[in-house]
């Protein structure tokens, strides 16, 4: 099974679990590394009620060496963030880059406009008022500045705007096109988000489509759980190393020290 590298901790405030249990259920899954990258803090303070604060990153590398010492020789254990890509965010990310020897960050797109965390349930009454096409326009400029900004190694859920099923008419490509040009200039690796079969999209993020897009575009792809939960690791790899393969591709990536290496799909 691949590495899982897409994950949380409690510091987060919606995770459960510890790093003995996450360790366990990485074992039990079968994953090659076990890869936690938690919400990272965001500028102005308190940003919002999902994420660790920058005053709690001590404790988060606590929790990561804790991870270490438990799976010692039986498991790779690497860290990550996973940011948010929002307005001048950029000195803040290269700040939180220097903090802590990270084998990789995560950049994604939770917010738009103003300040609208738009993958949050609370939200849905507003999708409904939402011009959906408007909507997917911004989100998309905003997916391929973050690939422009080279300060992510890895590319979160990147059809992350179709959580709760709002897709505009037609065909999506014209969405797809401009972003895979900016995420393939940019070297960024991409993921197959497993969490999506369980939203109301009911699909893995992102699309086949997309997916086959970035195959031909040569963008390299991991495949993560975004787990919550310690039985949340690895769920679904067989699904996604399928459509992977589905989709072209025959390898998936690791990291260390955010250094990129290949290895074959199973
Ligand atoms: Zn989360
Ligand atoms: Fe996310
Ligand atoms: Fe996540
Ligand atoms: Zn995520």
């Amino acid at each position: 099974m691949p590495a899982d590298y897409h994950s949380h901790t409690p510091l987060c405030r919606h995770a459960v679990g510890g790093p003995t249990e996450y360790v366990e259920a990485a074992l039990a899954a079968g994953i090659t590394e076990y890869g936690i990258s938690d919400h990272a803090p965001a500028l102005p303070e308190p940003f919002d009620d999902w994420r660790m604060l920058s005053s709690e990153l001590e404790q988060y590398f606590t929790w990561i060496e804790s991870a270490r010492t438990h799976a010692a020789n039986r498991l790779p254990i690497r860290s990550g963030l996973e940011c948010d890509w929002l307005p001048d965010c950029e000195g803040w990310i290269e700040d939180l880059a220097g903090r802590y020897p990270w084998d990789y960050l995560i950049g994604s797109v939770h917010y738009l406009g103003d300040r609208w965390d738009f993958d949050n349930p609370k939200w849905l009454g507003r999708w409904a008022e939402t011009d959906v096409e408007a909507a997917w326009s911004r989100y998309w400029e905003e997916y391929a500045a973050m690939a422009e900004s080279g300060l992510f190694d890895i590319l979160a859920h990147p059809d992350l705007i179709k959580k709760f099923g709002f897709r505009p008419e037609g065909d999506l490509q014209r969405f797809y096109e401009p972003a895979m040009e900016a995420i393939a200039a940019s070297g960024c690796v991409i993921e197959i988000n497993t969490a999506g079969w369980h939203k109301p999209c009911a699909e893995q993020y992102p699309a086949l489509d997309f997916l086959r897009m970035a195959r031909d575009a040569g963008v390299p792809l991991i495949i993560s759980s975004d787990a919550h939960a310690p039985a949340e690791l690895g769920r679904d790899f067989h699904r996604a190393i399928a459509l992977a393969k589905d989709a072209g591709y025959t390898e998936t990536v690791l990291f260390e020290g955010r250094q990129r290496s290949s290895e074959p799909l199973p």
